[in-house]
């Protein structure tokens, strides 16, 4: 029996979950292709993963091995769906594809000034800082008195903490270099997080708060009159013991207080943002109380990150769900209304919007795995798929220049050595042309 043939779209969580499962939970021969964008595969691990978490980073060695020991599974970086290769073609030469594109999309505020000089959705910072091949690295100059972040989720502390480590810390990460010297010039010293409801509805984890209160950079204030709950928060806090707990570590660090460290992380509740004003080189941001609209206060600022989430962006030939940005399917099969597109299914943040930790990612791809290997056998495992070399001829005939794992581990050398050579742990090459040349890919 000919191996059936599946590409999966994005090498991230979801995307590495669905190889490693096809392949170790199908009793007949699959042979899966990864597309991945970016010439460096892991996706959100490699760029979205807090440089300051290599435990949670660490994910990528198993996801490796995927790549390296299945037979059959195969990296192909650099590859852009769409242009390089369309969902036509892929549906004509694959038996099954499954997108595990990720949300690559900040949410907006939806306010007046949101378009000002200074206003970022926080994905770009988080691109920048970790060194994303389509990010400019000049993009953040770091040169300001009071940043404020919106939004209290997991990545709001992440930009935060990155704000507040000494360049040291950032040192032991992956970081860019010259993107290092960037936070090490920066001047911001006052950095504001705005959660728009009560301190017992912070989306973020007690683990990251404490991580945050352990950063002996910086102080993190939080207003003791921002503790006493009124009855909405409080039948929260009774229902929820996670935010109960938080709410207990929020306590201590009212009572540790300000400690006069270099870098003051200040928490503001309960506040709406209502509009940015340009204010010269600076911006101001007019915000009421949530609870009390009429209420209102302004705050000088130069840099604003919106963190207030992410979403997935429409595909070509998919039906879309605006509201939620996610592709429509019914079990994780692609699907139009009630109509399921053959043999096209979804993984990760572009199925169910962008929530969870890197592992809900697995059990998500082991849905998708599931529905793919029941379709598979009730079409009795016939393939209709081409040869992986008809692939490879058909993205040579366009120039793309792909990045198979052996040129990544070429690229992944180059960035030991580019870490070996300033005296710090591997450190990332952002710049797309040098990642093809250290791939071994460049033309010429
Ligand atoms: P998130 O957890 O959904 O947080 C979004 C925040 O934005 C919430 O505080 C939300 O407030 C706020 N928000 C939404 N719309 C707003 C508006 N119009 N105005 C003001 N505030 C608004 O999203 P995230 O931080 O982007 O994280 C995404 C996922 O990645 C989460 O599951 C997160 O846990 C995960 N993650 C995990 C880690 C980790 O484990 N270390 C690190 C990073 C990310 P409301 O609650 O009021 O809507």
């Amino acid at each position: 029996m000919s191996a059936l043939r599946v590409a999966v779209i994005g090498s991230g969580p979801s995307g590495s979950y669905c190889a490693q499962l096809l392949t170790e939970e199908s009793e007949s021969p699959v042979e899966v292709d990864v597309f991945e964008r970016l010439p460096a595969p892991f996706g959100l691990v490699r760029y979205g993963v807090a440089p300051d978490h290599p435990r949670v980073k660490s994910i990528t060695a198993s996801f490796a091995e995927v790549f390296e020991e299945t037979p059959g599974v195969r990296f192909l970086g650099n590859v852009q769906v769409g242009s390089d290769i369309t969902l036509d073609e892929l549906r004509a030469n694959y038996d099954v594809v499954v997108f595990a594109s990720g949300a690559q999309v900040d949410r907006n505020l939806g306010i007046p000034g949101e378009e000002l000089r200074g206003v970022h959705g926080v994905r770009e910072f988080v691109s920048w800082y970790q060194g994303h091949p389509d990010s400019a690295s000049d993009a953040f100059a770091l040169n300001g008195n009071r940043a404020v972040i919106i939004g209290v989720g997991n990545v709001a502390l992440d930009a935060a903490r990155m704000l507040a480590h000494t360049p040291e810390a950032l040192r032991a990460t992956d970081v860019p270099e010259h993107i290092v010297d960037t936070f090490a010039a920066s001047t911001y010293r006052e950095i504001v997080v705005i959660g728009r409801r009560g301190p017992a509805f912070a989306k973020f984890t007690n683990k990251e708060f404490i991580e945050l209160l352990e950063v002996d950079s910086c102080d993190v204030i939080i207003d003791p009159a921002d503790l006493e709950l009124d009855a909405q928060q409080q039948a929260h806090a009774d229902a929820d013991p996670a935010a109960r707990r938080l709410l207990a570590t929020f306590a201590k660090a009212a009572e540790r207080g300000v400690l006069g460290r270099d870098t003051a992380i200040r928490f503001l509740f309960d506040r709406t943002p209502v509009e940015f004003i340009a204010n010269g080189p600076a911006l101001t941001l007019r915000l009421a109380k949530t609870s009390d609209p009429n209420v209102t206060e302004t705050l000088e600022t130069e840099l604003v990150l919106r963190s207030v989430g992410y979403r997935g962006a429409a595909i070509d030939g998919l039906p879309f769900d605006a509201a939620s940005g996610t592709i429509a399917h019914l079990d994780s099969r692609v699907a139009d209304g009630g109509s399921v597109l053959h043999g096209v299914y979804v993984a990760g943040w572009i199925k169910r919007g962008p929530t969870g930790v890197v592992g809900t990612n697995r059990r998500c791809a082991s849905e998708t795995v599931t529905s793919i290997l029941e379709d598979l056998t009730a079409q009795g495992w016939t393939s209709t798929a081409t040869a992986a070399a008809d692939v490879d001829e058909l993205l040579r005939s366009r120039g793309v220049r792909v990045v198979d794992w052996a040129a990544w581990r070429a690229l992944e050398q180059a960035e030991y050595a580019a870490g070996e050579a300033v005296g710090r742990e591997p450190v990332k090459l952002h710049d797309r042309a040098e990642m093809l040349r250290a791939a071994g890919v460049a033309a010429g």
